[in-house]
């Protein structure tokens, strides 16, 4: 059954558009499982009915003429139940209804599963049998795994043909994802596909089709010179067979008929990348089709030719690009390097099919005030290059194609937001205290120089976060110690005399350096952060020398260490600190030992939050990662987004832990995780007597704006309250009511 069920859904996934994939499914599960009937009924986005969509059994003149509402037949009943109803005979039941034009009085045994994709029943699979028996235990066990496999693949199907729809008729579409950076960008987007997958080419045209030719023909030449070098320089370790391997990829490439296809697409203004894909991708279906195992085999190799020659495309396509102004940048996982490739001035908006609104892109996205919605996940980003589109990152929301109306009440809350940013100017200057004088230091998180610029116009009193990853994710190689040196040094001097707390290199988990790759199975619970670098003290030497370097004669520098979730990682990285320290100093620097900090975001950190305070000058807690491990979710996995809280009474109690920890052994505890920047969690810090919020130089007003509207004795109560409550959402709730309350809300979005 495996294997069957491993075939269907992987020729399901190579289908066009939706027909071809429910007609695949009715066919081969009718095949597989041996029934007369095999039958899917979607759901009508617009009736709420199910409707029969395909079928091999019944009248195919039945199609779209059967209409179920929820609860209504067995389909209905399936629907509402949510799972499988399997009957001996179907017309005992008393929800059996007859609809003569399927022909299906013929039919007795019945067998229907729920499709269910988030959550929402999107449709029923069905098989029937003309005999009296009923489905055993195996066939319906089938019947779920392929329903629940198939379920994100009509999904993704059906968007794409919402989109092929309005494409011809320019109506306008809505996707929904994670509200991951407020704000709204009404733009065009500008699609990032991995370099070397078939599937996932955008749809785009070519304008002038002789230059799309030329540029296909050259990237054809590069792809055989490329495969013959590299033949010639295996030769002698390959054996025949794997050297015929490379003379059929040259004489597939040299096969005339395979560049008449895809020249003539070309001539239809397919832009090169597109057809050539569309054309080896339909090569590979052929393969996968066959009978005979080993055709079965190559296609593989067709896949991988044409992934070579796609790189060769794509690359002489960069050299040509022009990012068009108001670029949303689009990707099924978007990075920073990416974002780093469209000019600032041009970039504003981000989506993505993957990832959360922790990801690392995402606290970019916020540091950097660009609009984001992550974890659109049934997007069918391949057919939106070039689109208008508005993202609608307060409701995590994407509309493509957007009609007139819907862009003028846009227009309106972009500049609504205006209005709002322009009310919060004023407090630039103002200190960060609540209305009774409680002083809180507001500081920022730093990784891009434009944050810095941001960061002094709006008032922000030392840097509590420098992520240095940042520049290291922006380069090809590791940055050398003079290279640190200047980045770092023009952070320092930016601030000074403002304090600049400089992390340590924290890569690993969704943070990979294209020239230091980390494969692992579990990268958050793997080789990251402080583990890296201290099993490579060349790294981690280099940086801090770096650091104290950057800092001579300006005396803000402190040295912050992530990941740390025990005593002896912070025995082992002071002593290379001390080491560094004393080596600058033996050559002569004047440079004073800076103070050393750690962040807690390791539970096993917080229970033993007292003992690693008295070792340390200061401590920070990093919210984001500390509520992953607490909550045992992904901060980057957009399907358990939703169970992703900071405010969870746990990360609550661990948080009011590790800031009693610090203070019992007299050190200052500062935040500089993404609850820091939330204007209600901010409040309820401030109620524990966190002494530092570190947030991105975006939400530092906001903040500043709800700690000025309210009394210190105000947020202890707020906090009094919520730590009597037990569930995530009612204290989620209860906060923003609070900030609707003092006037705040009104602030932070437009209404
Ligand atoms: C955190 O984990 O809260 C934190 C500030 O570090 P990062 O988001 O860079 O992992
Ligand atoms: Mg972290």
């Amino acid at each position: 059954m495996l294997g069957s069920l491993r075939s269907i859904v992987q020729e399901v996934n190579s289908a066009r558009d939706l027909p071809a994939v429910l007609d695949i499914i009715v066919r081969r599960v009718r095949e597989v499982m041996h029934t007369r009937v095999c039958s899917v009924y979607l759901r009508d986005k617009q009736s709420g009915n199910y409707v029969l969509m395909a079928t091999r059994g019944l009248n195919q003149s039945a199609v779209g003429q059967v209409h179920l509402a929820p609860g209504e037949g067995l389909v209905g009943n399936v629907v509402t139940r949510e799972e499988p109803i399997n009957l001996e005979q179907a017309e005992a039941h008393p929800a059996y209804q007859y609809f003569p034009a399927t022909g299906e009085e013929r039919f007795s045994a019945f067998l229907g599963t729920p499709i269910i994709h988030h959550r929402n029943v999107l449709g029923v699979l069905v098989v029937q049998q003309a005999e009296k028996r009923r489905f055993d235990e195996g066939e319906e066990a089938f019947l779920v795994t392929l329903s629940a496999q198939l379920a994100g693949v009509i999904a993704h199907a059906e968007a794409t043909g919402v989109l092929v729809a309005i494409g011809q008729q320019r109506n306008e579409a809505k996707f929904g994802g994670i509200a991951a950076s407020p704000g709204v960008a009404i733009g065009r987007a500008h699609v990032i596909a991995p370099q070397a997958n078939l599937a996932t080419v955008p749809y785009s045209c070519c304008i002038d089709v002789d230059a799309e030719l030329e540029l296909f023909h050259q990237a054809l030449a590069s792809a055989r010179d490329e495969i013959r070098e590299v033949g010639e320089r295996l030769k002698d370790d390959l054996n025949r067979e794997e050297r015929a391997l490379f003379d059929a990829y040259i004489s597939m490439l040299d096969d005339n008929s395979l560049a008449v296809e895809v020249c003539d697409r070309i001539r239809q203004q397919i832009s090169a990348p597109r057809a050539w894909a569309e054309v080896m991708l339909e090569h590979v279906r052929r393969f996968e089709a066959m009978s005979d195992a080993y055709f079965r085999d190559r296609a593989a190799d067709v896949r991988d030719l044409g992934a070579r020659v796609l790189v060769h495309l794509r690359q002489q396509q960069q050299s040509q690009r022009d990012y068009p102004e108001n670029t949303v940048l689009i990707g099924e996982e978007l990075t920073a390097a990416m974002l780093a490739e469209v000019p600032r001035e041009k970039l504003i908006g981000l989506v993505s099919v993957k990832g959360s609104s922790n990801s690392h892109v995402a606290i970019i996205a916020r540091a950097m005030g660009l609009p984001a919605v992550m974890g659109v996940q049934d997007l069918p980003y391949e057919q939106i290059e070039g689109a208008d589109l508005v993202v609608d990152g307060y409701r995590g929301e994407l509309h493509v194609h957007p009609g007139r109306e819907l862009r003028r009440r846009f227009d309106a809350i972009v500049a609504e937001e205006r209005e709002l940013a322009r009310n919060l100017d004023h407090l630039a200057g103002l200190p960060g205290e609540t209305a009774d004088g409680h002083r809180v230091r507001l500081w920022v998180n730093t990784g891009l120089m434009a944050d810095v610029v941001r960061s002094l116009e709006r008032g922000a009193e030392g840097v509590g976060l420098y992520r240095t990853e940042v520049p290291f994710l922006l380069r090809d190689r590791f940055p050398s110690e003079e290279e640190q040196r200047e980045i770092y040094r023009e952070q320092l001097e930016a601030f000074a005399p403002r304090p600049v707390t400089m992390r340590t290199l924290d890569i690993g988990g969704d943070k990979a350096l294209a020239y230091f790759p980390i494969e692992e199975t579990n990268p958050f619970l793997g080789w990251r952060g402080i583990r890296v670098t201290l099993d490579h003290p060349e790294i981690f030497l280099g940086q801090v020398r770096a650091m104290m370097k950057a800092g001579k004669g300006l005396g803000n520098l402190r040295i912050m260490l992530p990941m740390i979730s025990g005593l002896g990682e912070l025995v082992a990285a002071r002593k290379l600190v001390e080491r560094a320290h004393g080596e600058l100093v033996d050559e002569g620097y004047d440079i004073s030992m800076p103070p050393l900090g750690i962040m807690i975001e390791v539970p096993s950190a917080v229970y033993q939050a007292r003992e690693l305070a008295e070792q340390v000058d200061f401590m920070s807690v990093g919210s984001n990662d500390l509520t992953q491990y607490l909550l045992a979710v992904d901060r980057n996995n957009s399907r358990v987004a939703n169970i992703y809280h900071a405010l969870h009474p746990a990360v609550l109690r661990a948080l009011q832990e590790v800031v009693s920890a610090g203070h019992a052994a007299n050190t200052k505890v500062g935040i500089c995780g993404e609850l820091a920047g939330d204007p209600g969690g901010a409040l309820l810090l401030v109620a524990m007597g966190y002494d530092v919020l570190s947030m991105n130089a975006t939400n530092l007003p906001r903040v500043k704006a709800a700690l000025r509207a309210v009394r210190k004795a105000d947020t202890d109560k707020l906090l009094q309250s919520v730590l009597a409550m037990h569930c995530a959402e009612e204290i989620e709730e209860t906060v923003q009511a609070y900030l609707k309350r003092i006037g705040i809300k009104a602030l932070l979005q437009p209404q």
